[in-house]
């Protein structure tokens, strides 16, 4: 395998990257023709394009770079072989992500200059169904199946030579998965590697679209090792400030955020977008800032004029480092939510010191054994010891090491005893007996325990 490919990474490391803007809207914009598409058949196919009008598709790709993006995306959202069954074109899934991949170099490669890097992503959107649901139809597909569907189409991506791999728009968490896992596989196979960039679309409520929250598909994301992780689509940059908070705060990577211009609105069935230029650069500022955003862009909805405005704002920031981050502590996650493994404050732990006589014992040997690393790992910020009860019948010389352990452990004590066990006067152990409950308030009262 060739050496990994880090341009991308490192630039991260220094600066903020600004992505391309949409490009479905902006093909609308266009208003292609059957023709355009390569017939009545094929219309609406926007990934065929790459064929049939390479030319609008190249011009749409100079459209952002012109305003002084650094990365564009490739026209592959849906060229995947269960999108685009509806077209007849599963057979053509490789050579379409390849021409994409190809178009899109020639285009930057025309912008790029020494020092600043302009940079092709291969666009992975979903596949349209939902492994993970109940549903019938759209659950009727396996993971081994979709990481082979994105394999497929990661290996066209790869041979057009893109310099990372977007999985986005991620709608259930167990294909974005089986998209890294495709998009490894692919790497494998062609002995090229790339970073992998994973986005997940959220709703208004904050919340994919089975289920899963920002915290449980970061933790999944970053167990899967995908170096830049993020949002896009669906809402404007408002509805996401919340849950980048959460991902910003958790972070590990690099994270990313590519806002539609807003929630669409249905203007005589057209689909506008509200959000202005304007409002979009200054949410992508914010969000540099404060939440060490490093990778802003825009999606559907979004112009040239956008991302000139997003360019401008953002230009010459520093992205927060990673280490200057608190990372959270380990954290599991199910396919909805994560919890930590680490507990703030600490639980604190009773350790009990067993009776005397049983500390000779082998058993008691494997009792420590078991509970040093325990307390170790658990942070314990208390420790009670328990004297034991040493019974009535206690030896005076095993009452005597039990109060010197006492008067030496700086804790509290717990007693632990069918029978409450007095000294009123530490060395005067003879004198213990055992009392009943009256009198273990008033102990209580005296001693202050
Ligand atoms: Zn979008």
């Amino acid at each position: 395998m060739s050496e990994p490919d880090r341009t991308y990474l490192e630039v991260l490391e220094n600066r903020v990257v600004v992505f391309d803007g949409a490009m479905g809207t902006s093909i609308q914009a266009r208003n292609p023709t059957p023709a355009d598409f390569g017939g009545e058949a094929l219309e609406g196919c926007n990934d065929h394009l790459v064929f049939t009008r390479p030319d609008l598709i190249r011009e749409i790709h100079a459209s952002f770079l012109e305003v002084g993006c650094d990365a564009v995306e490739t026209n592959t959202f849906r060229a995947n072989r269960v999108a685009i069954r509806e077209y007849g074109l599963e057979g053509a899934v490789v050579e379409m992500n390849r021409r994409a991949a190809e178009l899109a170099r020639e285009v930057t490669r025309a912008y790029a200059s020494k020092g600043r890097p302009r940079f092709v992503a291969g666009s992975i959107g979903p596949s349209g169904l939902l492994p993970s649901s109940s549903d019938p139809e759209l659950g009727n597909v396996t993971y081994e199946e979709l990481v082979d569907v994105f394999r497929e189409q990661s290996s066209g991506l790869l041979l057009g030579g893109v310099d990372l791999l977007l999985i986005e728009t991620g709608q259930d968490i167990l294909e974005v998965k089986a998209a890294v896992a495709g998009a490894r596989l692919a790497m494998r196979e062609s002995a090229r590697w790339v970073p992998i960039q994973a986005q997940v679309t959220l709703d208004t409520s904050g919340r994919m679209l089975l289920g899963t929250d920002p915290a449980s598909a970061q933790v999944t994301l970053e167990a899967l090792k995908v170096d830049v992780l993020g949002l896009n689509c669906s809402t404007g940059p408002e509805h996401m400030r919340d849950p980048l908070g959460t991902l910003s705060a958790g972070a590990r990577t690099p994270l990313s955020v590519i806002p539609n211009a807003g929630i669409p609105v249905n203007r005589g069935g057209v689909a506008e977008y509200p959000l202005t230029a304007e409002e979009l650069a200054r949410a992508h500022r914010d969000f540099v800032d404060r939440l060490g955003v490093t990778v802003v862009g825009g999606c559907c909805g979004t112009t040239p004029d956008h991302i000139a405005a997003v360019v401008e704002a953002v230009r010459g920031r520093t992205p927060k480092r990673q280490n200057d981050r608190i990372h959270p502590g380990p954290r599991v996650s199910s396919g909805v939510r994560a919890s930590a493994l680490a507990q703030i404050p600490a639980p604190t732990l009773v350790g009990e010191r067993v009776t005397l006589r049983f500390q000779e014992t082998e058993e008691y040997q494997l009792y420590l054994g078991q509970l040093d690393p325990v307390t170790q790992e658990s942070g314990v910020r208390q420790r009670l010891e328990n004297l034991g009860y040493l019974g009535p019948d206690a030896d005076p010389e095993e009452l005597d090491v039990a109060i010197i352990l006492f008067k030496q452990e700086h804790c509290g004590l717990a007693v632990d005893a069918q029978d409450i066990i007095l000294t009123e006067n530490d060395s005067d152990y003879e004198s213990y007996t055992a009392f009943d409950d009256d009198f273990r308030k008033t102990l209580v009262e005296v001693h202050g325990s």
